[in-house]
């Protein structure tokens, strides 16, 4: 059995094929038609800025609902998606996707928050990106300051001077510009004053071990001091306790993400989250509270 999976290899299936190859075979199959038959969606999980203590923006996170083998996880999807060249197609559609829901926030009258997208590193190639981006943001209407754009330190250090010069142009358009998972690659930290973006997301693995890892902490503290010396905003993913909360607080880091705050959500339910205008805990109280 012959399978022709894109336009220019073929995959090949026999029963000798071991179940993760298999697995592998059925979802780069179905992931061609996985938009066209309505299996993706968006969900949007808050950042929340520590000063104000308000939802600042989203980040928008895609979700695969297979027919058959149910919720498919990003970090499964997305590496094939990237190798079949079906992330340009799907990038598409999660840019468009997320630009009318926060076109749709605004409409419903709701404070005006951010929506970031996260890029692969295919679309990064992709020299038709920055017509695509500007094209999504006329047909949807959403003004580019409403729209954030992560890119991953890996994807830029691969080759920085290209990078440099794309990060440049999608910055012209007025897209707010992060570097996603910051301390995983390999880029050194004063390398950071070269890229034309606003902000830093600190990797959940600093985090995840605060406050029993001294040296993470040492380290979460330290991007933070370095990136605002370079007038860049901060935000920490993956905050899950109070503690965490309380660390970053006290070092001043701008934005938290994460499931202690809120997982990511249906485009519905951040709308009355909005509404609520739910905020971050006071110190003493951990429980949140809606403020009418
Ligand atoms: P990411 O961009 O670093 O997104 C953050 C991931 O951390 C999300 O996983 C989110 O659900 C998870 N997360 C947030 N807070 C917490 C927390 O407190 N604890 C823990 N344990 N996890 C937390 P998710 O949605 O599974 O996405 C995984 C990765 O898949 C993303 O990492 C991103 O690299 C990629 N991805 C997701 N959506 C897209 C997309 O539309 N396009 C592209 N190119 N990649 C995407
Ligand atoms: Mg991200
Ligand atoms: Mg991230
Ligand atoms: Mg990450």
């Amino acid at each position: 059995y012959r399978a022709k999976v894109n336009g220019n290899s073929y995959q090949f299936y026999s029963p000798l094929m071991n179940k993760d190859s298999l697995r592998r075979f059925t979802l780069e199959a179905s992931l061609r038609h996985a938009v066209a038959r309505d299996q993706m969606f968006l969900h949007y999980q808050p950042k929340l800025d520590l000063r104000t203590g308000k939802i600042s923006g989203v980040e928008a996170l895609l979700r695969w609902r297979h027919p058959q083998l149910g919720m498919i996880s990003p970090v499964e999807f997305i590496p094939l998606a990237e190798e079949s060249g079906l992330i340009i197609e799907i990038g598409k559609w999660v840019l468009k996707t997320a630009c009318l829901q926060n076109v749709e926030w605004q409409r419903q009258g709701l404070a005006p928050i951010r929506v970031a997208v996260n890029l692969s590193a295919r679309q990064f190639r992709d020299e038709k990106l920055l017509q695509d981006v500007s094209d999504i943001l006329d047909q949807t209407g959403l003004a580019s300051d409403w729209l954030e754009i992560e890119v991953t330190e890996s994807m830029v250090m691969h080759d920085a001077e290209s990078a440099i010069r794309f990060l440049q142009q999608l910055k012209l358009l007025g897209v707010r510009l992060s570097i996603d998972d910051f301390g995983t690659g390999y880029s050194s930290l004063a390398y950071l004053r070269h890229l034309p973006v606003d902000c830093v997301k600190i990797d959940r693995s600093f985090i995840k071990d605060i406050p029993n890892e001294v040296d993470d902490m040492a380290i979460t503290a330290g991007i933070i001091g370095l990136a605002h010396c370079l007038r860049l905003e901060v935000v920490a993913e993956g905050i899950e306790t109070a503690d965490q909360l309380e660390f970053l607080k006290e070092n001043r880091c701008d934005e938290i993400q994460g499931f202690f705050f809120s997982k990511p959500l249906p485009g519905a339910e951040v709308s009355s989250l909005l509404e609520r205008k739910l905020r971050i805990p006071r110190q003493s109280d951990h429980q949140f509270q809606a403020k009418a």
